[in-house]
């Protein structure tokens, strides 16, 4: 496939792979985490953000929307969503970006030449290209085709996935893929199910099999009070972990820097109650976890890797 389209491409990204990294992040996402810090990435079309408080009420949107989807309040510009058809003609024309599009469509050529233009702070810092979203494997075949041209460029590439996608687009990464970044978020059957809306299976069989196939798999557990640090779901990943023979994993902090961006999207964040864990949290979850004889790797660690 030859377009993809994506919604950000971050330079010098620190946190998403060995290295200095260009990461790219994919449209489009099969799941539903409530904690996602990039909400714009779930729908698999164009998105719009709405930045309300910058409006100068010249009415142009409310003039043109075809749909007529756009009233003008006293707090700036409300969008019918249900009307809304995503034509953007708002985002393309109000003078002050009071509307700002999610998302764009790319070619593989534009796409390869956008991160080969940072091969020397790859080369100087052992970095490469990753690939995030969203779910970037919900758009395999742009992204083996990406994945490729970056091999012939002699470019490290990382997919970070939360490992719901089928066998077969796994499969087809596998001769291009350096390393897999594989966001372990819940295992609990009952709470996947719950939080992210999708039974918890496929990801296991995938993380199985990638490690079958002798993938550098680095597990990342994004850590969320009263969601998934409970020792049921921590006795879940430790043996998760050694069926798949992995003795690592590193634990990312929950946060909440997204959280604007849902009602800029007009959606419900639900996450508010839910407090970023304390180093007591995180320091009794290492613990818990080394006791089981898993190695944690911390992000500092891998920055100076
Ligand atoms: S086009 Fe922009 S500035 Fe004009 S009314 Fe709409 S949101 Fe406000
Ligand atoms: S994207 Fe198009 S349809 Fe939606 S609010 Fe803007 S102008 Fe109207």
């Amino acid at each position: 496939m030859n377009k993809g389209i994506i919604f950000n491409i971050q330079r010098f990204s620190l946190h998403d792979g060995p290295g200095i990294r260009t990461t790219i992040f994919f449209k489009g996402c099969p799941l539903s985490c409530p904690w996602c810090q990039n909400p714009e990435g779930m729908r698999p079309e164009k998105d719009l953000f709405r930045h309300s408080a910058r409006c100068i009420a010249c009415r142009f949107c409310v003039e043109h929307c075809p749909e007529k989807a756009v009233e003008l309040t006293e707090n700036g510009p409300v969008i019918n969503r249900d009307l809304c058809s995503l034509c953007l003609i708002c985002a393309e024309n109000c003078p002050v970006e009071a509307f700002e599009k999610a998302g764009r469509e790319i070619t593989v050529g534009e796409l390869v030449n956008e991160i080969i233009k940072d091969r020397i702070i790859f080369e100087e810092s052992g970095g490469g290209a990753t690939f995030s979203g969203g779910e970037p494997l919900m758009q395999s075949g742009f992204l083996i085709s990406v994945l490729k041209a970056l091999k012939n460029e002699g470019i490290h590439t990382a997919i970070e996935t939360s490992g719901y996608a089928s066998w077969e687009s796994f499969r087809d990464t596998l001769p291009y893929t350096d390393l897999y970044l594989f966001d372990l978020k819940i295992v609990d059957p009952g709470k996947c199910k719950e939080f992210l809306g999708v039974n918890i299976e496929p990801i296991l069989e995938n993380l199985n099999k990638l490690a079958k196939n002798n993938a550098d798999i680095l597990v990342r557990i994004p850590v969320i009070p009263s969601v998934n640090d409970d020792l049921r779901n921590l006795n879940l990943v430790v043996k998760t972990l050694n069926s798949a023979g992995i003795d690592s994993l590193e634990l990312i902090p929950y946060h909440k820097l997204g959280s604007a961006k849902y009602s800029n999207l007009d959606l419900n964040y639900s996450m508010h109650n839910i407090e970023p864990p304390g180093p007591d949290q995180l320091d009794r979850i290492t613990k818990l976890l080394e006791a089981s004889g898993i190695i944690i790797h911390s992000e500092v660690e891998r920055e100076n890797d």
